[in-house]
């Protein structure tokens, strides 16, 4: 049934060879990506219109869209003022009442356009009924034609358009495509189940021209599947290629260094710690090289996780590379690891744009191809740094575990890079960000997944509070107190300085001060992104130290630094950052015995942004917390940067389709399964 692959489908003939699309035309629908037939095709429409009966005028409500069909009666621009732009008013009669529209800047187009006796379809909200009026409505001519019933007595789909290209146009020329190349519409090579679905033909003319509502929604679910198995097979297929490439490196290790570790670090590991590092202890001794996400709430205990990993490659006398997004993260974890790994004989160093651990500057990253003499006779060393370092041409000898901390800083691309240059090492990446399961299953298909689903016991509870701004000297108090006691705080801004455009958003440039005044006589220290490296770390160095009580800081110390003695976090504009990025800077509080306390500031009135927030006075869940985010603000914000390693999905919904991600995960699984048994 499917097109034999090597045969080009005329679904991929260029736009123009549709009748009706010149060069003009095509010039328009690039604007919106279309450049085949295909493309076309598969335009989905923003919203459908049932046309089969139209409301009388007499009937609209306020505020409540919905499409009239009437005549024009009267036309015309107005002027207010001498030079302002001008208005356009048109009035609609259907013979059940009149129906104003107002365009409040009036296009040179509209009167040759908008003229009486002309019958338009109108579409929107109304804002007054006396007179019955609509505002900016969406318009569409009615006009005498052979192919109206394209247009009214069914159910019409309006299509995203573009300036120049009306949705009536639109809707003829993907009339016009599916009445051509529907039949060249082929099943795609992983058959679906055609009891349960619509074939994929039908599915495409349904999405355009379905004969009832509810058939949108199963033509869209036809679509989607095929996008997701596209996808699985994809992830599958990088999967099974790597696996036949890749020959691991056997890092199980014997315990050598781990026995002594654990008996020091002065904690017992927790059962999802120690279950987890069973998982990684089978990957590091098995055949295909490790490729594992670890996901653990913020204070789960990551860390430590990394560190036993790292040992079980050291014993096996490999070295190990380990990356985190940030230098101050990097720095933390150098200081960590050397009191941990250095009375072991391990070595410990350090790569970060500004510092390097050794006098002789360490690795050589530049050429990429010597590392230090020592460290070729040296015993197996760890090497901790910042990620821009480690794709700048990392070249260590007898790499043989990569751990990436903070995953969701890091981009696809990056991943890949780093295990073509490291000679197919195992890679562990961590992240504190839950990712929802449609995430885990497309974006991070190509990992196994473990998570740390418990969290160390000992820990104080954080009660987190949402309060407008005029609380704001009474939670200085509240900090001023918990100082006294002998806590730390941060405090948070989302700008580093204030922007003209939005003087109300807080920078900590400015704050500074304030705060220092707030606080005094206690120390407070200032952390953004243009603070120079070193002294960045001072900051921090003295902030662990307690010389400094507080830190002024942007979403910087966002993710990893741990200084458990700090217990408050204040957050200023709450309502500019994103759930899950709150919920990380709450992580950096509510990591030693005592009990903390977050509070986000926020004025923001609109009920959306305070329930939004309220979400996080709820629960301290960061699963929850991630899938309500993912919900609200969509998948671009987790995705970030990593969005550009996937496919473009035109039907398919990373927020909602877990279901239909599973069907095509086990449709691609059984079908390349099938393939390998076929061949061996
Ligand atoms: P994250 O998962 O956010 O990276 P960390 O690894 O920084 O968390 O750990 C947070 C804190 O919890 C650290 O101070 C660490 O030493 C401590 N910790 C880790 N595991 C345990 C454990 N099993 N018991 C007690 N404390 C632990
Ligand atoms: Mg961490």
């Amino acid at each position: 049934m499917s097109a034999p692959e090597n045969q080009i489908s005329p679904l991929a003939a260029p736009i123009t060879s549709l009748w009706g699309v010149g060069e003009e035309r095509a010039r328009l629908l690039a604007r919106l990506d279309i450049f085949t037939i295909e493309d076309l095709l598969l335009h989905a429409p923003r919203r459908y219109e049932d046309r089969r009966k139209f409301l009388p005028i007499r009937d609209l409500k306020l505020k409540e869209a919905a499409t009239v069909r009437g005549k024009i009666v009267a036309a015309g621009g107005k002027r207010f003022r001498k030079g302002a732009r001008a208005m356009f008013e048109c009035v609609f009669d259907d013979g059940t009442a009149l129906l104003h529209c107002r365009w409040w800047q009036a296009q040179p187009w509209m009167e040759d356009w908008f003229t009486v006796g002309r019958e338009f379809l109108v579409f929107g909200k109304p804002d007054s009924l006396r007179p019955r009026n609509i505002d900016h409505p969406e318009t569409e001519l009615v006009e005498p034609s052979d192919d109206e019933f394209i247009h009214v007595n069914r159910i019409a789909p309006v299509h995203p358009l573009t300036d120049g290209l009306t949705a009536r146009v639109m809707r003829m020329l993907i009339w016009r495509a599916l009445e051509k190349f529907e039949t060249d519409i082929a099943e795609p090579a992983i058959a679906l189940d055609l009891k349960t679905f619509p074939t994929r033909a039908n599915a495409v003319r349904m999405i355009h021209f379905p004969e009832e509502l509810t058939d949108v929604e199963i033509a869209r679910q036809r679509l989607a599947l095929d996008e997701f198995v596209e996808l699985q097979t994809q992830i599958q297929l990088r999967r099974k290629r790597f696996e036949a490439s890749a020959k691991a490196l056997p890092c199980g290790g014997d315990n050598r260094l781990m026995k002594p570790f654990l008996a020091a670090i002065g904690f017992k590991l927790t059962a999802a710690q120690a279950s987890v590092l069973r998982e990684i202890r089978s990957d590091l001794g098995g055949a295909n090289p490790m490729r594992r996400l670890l996901q653990g709430d913020v204070g789960s205990g990551k860390t430590a996780v990394a560190a036993c990993s790292a040992l079980m490659a050291l014993e096996s006398g490999f070295n190990v590379a380990f990356m985190a997004p940030t230098e101050i993260l990097a720095e933390q974890h150098f200081r960590n690891f050397t009191k941990w790994f250095e009375p072991l004989g391990v070595k410990v160093e350090l790569q970060t744009g500004s510092r390097k651990s050794g006098e002789d500057g360490g690795l050589k990253m530049e050429d990429g191809k010597r590392a230090r003499p020592s460290i070729l006779h040296s015993p197996s060393s760890i090497f901790i740094g910042t990620h821009a370092l480690f794709t700048a041409g990392f070249d260590l000898p007898k790499l043989g575990l990569v751990i990436i901390d903070e995953q969701h800083k890091f981009g696809v691309a990056q991943r890949e890079t780093l295990v073509r240059k490291g000679n197919y090492p195992h890679l562990l990446v961590m992240t504190a960000t839950p990712i929802p399961r449609t995430l885990g299953l497309t974006l991070y298909g190509d990992l196994d997944v473990s998570v740390i689903d418990e969290m160390p016991g000992g820990r104080g509870a954080i009660k987190t509070f949402v309060r407008a701004a005029d609380k704001l000297p009474k939670v200085f108090n509240f900090i001023r107190e918990k100082i006294s006691a002998g806590r730390q705080a941060y405090i948070v801004y989302p700008r580093v300085e204030v922007a003209d455009t939005d003087k109300d958003i807080k920078a900590v440039t400015k704050e500074f001060a304030n705060v220092q005044k707030a606080l005094s006589p206690f120390k407070v220290g200032l952390l953004h992104g243009r603070i120079k490296p070193v002294e960045k770390e001072a900051v921090m160095a003295d902030f662990r130290a307690n010389i400094i009580q507080a830190i002024v800081a942007t979403s910087l110390i966002e993710v990893g630094v741990d200084v458990p003695n700090a217990t408050v976090m204040l957050i200023e504009n709450a309502e500019h950052f994103g759930l899950a990025q709150l919920h990380q800077l709450r992580g950096r509080i509510g990591r030693g015995e005592h009990e903390s306390f977050c509070i986000l500031i926020s004025d923001q009135q609109n009920e959306e942004a305070q329930s939004r927030l309220k979400i996080l006075e709820q629960t301290n869940d960061g699963f929850k917390i991630a899938e309500a985010d993912l919900k609200l603000r969509g998948p671009g914000e987790l995705l970030g940067q990593q969005q550009s390693g996937t496919m473009k999905l035109r039907f398919g919904n990373l927020v909602e389709d877990l279901n239909l991600i599973r069907q095509a995960r086990d449709l691609v699984k059984l079908h390349l399964d099938f393939r390998q048994t076929k061949v061996s």
